[in-house]
């Protein structure tokens, strides 16, 4: 297992080392290389389009600065009854559509890894945006099955890239995914949410996480439901707050533009 994925990591380095990403990651127009060497994933032009719209902080929902009361309205009443207890609050880099939903699928089902480096440093920043504190990166675990069919974890290569640029720890083995659960994205809020229940246990090492503020780091926010069931197990090492980090949220239909058009 280990082998696989040393060999793995060999193969992506030299890939990235003669052909190091440089297109957008929401466009895919190059970007210039002044840029990738300070590890920019994204064009002037899409981070631009990027800041038109909030994270709801209460439920990783994005917003456009063009939504009409109406729609505000809805995000209201769908964000007052899915409260997540146990994260403090939310975050991600952009809403799960158009281009970024081809990262995420391309990077979790397709072998992709090498996405996995621009797609965490941007998240970093992101993260550096909120200005909320933090000790440590625990990425959301996958089940030793899954582990074996994909052969790498894409929340630990994202909280990698994502540690090395706020300078933060990554702790991947402090929590364990114990429950092997159904694929999430078939599923309503309610079958979510007891699907996940009891998913999550934390092994040895949970001491040192006491009255730290954790970053809790996976690749797509959606109901929130996943976070949750993390939560509630990293809740008994008493740390300070728990925190959700993605590269994704779900989107709130507004005029969005074509970007992230399905
Ligand atoms: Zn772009
Ligand atoms: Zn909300």
């Amino acid at each position: 297992m280990r082998i696989r994925q040393a060999i793995y990591q060999f193969v992506d380095d030299v890939i990235e080392l003669i052909w190091p990403p440089n297109h957008c990651l929401l466009c895919c127009g190059l970007i210039p290389a002044t840029d990738l060497l300070l590890g920019v994933g994204l064009c002037q032009h899409c981070r631009h389009d990027l800041a038109a719209y909030n994270c709801c902080p209460n439920c990783a929902t994005f917003i456009h600065s063009n939504a009409t009361p109406e729609q505000l309205a809805l995000h209201h009443r769908f964000c007052h009854s899915s409260q997540v207890q146990g994260i403090a609050a939310f975050n991600a880099l952009a809403p799960y559509a158009g281009q970024m939903r081809q990262n995420l699928l391309q990077l979790k089902y397709h072998g992709q890894r090498r996405l996995a480096k621009p797609l965490g440093q941007e998240i970093a920043r992101a993260w550096q945006h909120t200005g909320w504190p933090a000790d440590v990166i625990i990425p959301v675990p996958l089940h030793a099955e899954k582990m074996k069919q994909r052969g790498y974890n894409q929340c630990d290569l994202l909280a990698k890239a994502c540690g090395e640029v706020l300078n933060l720890p990554v702790l991947s083995n402090v929590l364990q995914r114990v429950k092997a659960t159904e694929v999430q994205n078939k599923l309503n809020a309610e079958e979510r949410k007891s699907n996940v229940e009891s998913a999550f246990a934390c092994e040895d090492g949970i001491e040192q996480l006491a009255g730290k503020n954790i970053i809790l780091l996976d690749d797509i926010i959606t109901t929130g439901s996943t976070m949750r069931a993390c939560a509630v197990a990293l809740q008994s090492a008493r740390p300070a707050a728990i925190y959700g980090l993605a590269v994704a949220g779900k989107l709130l239909q507004t005029e969005s533009f074509e970007k992230f058009a399905d």
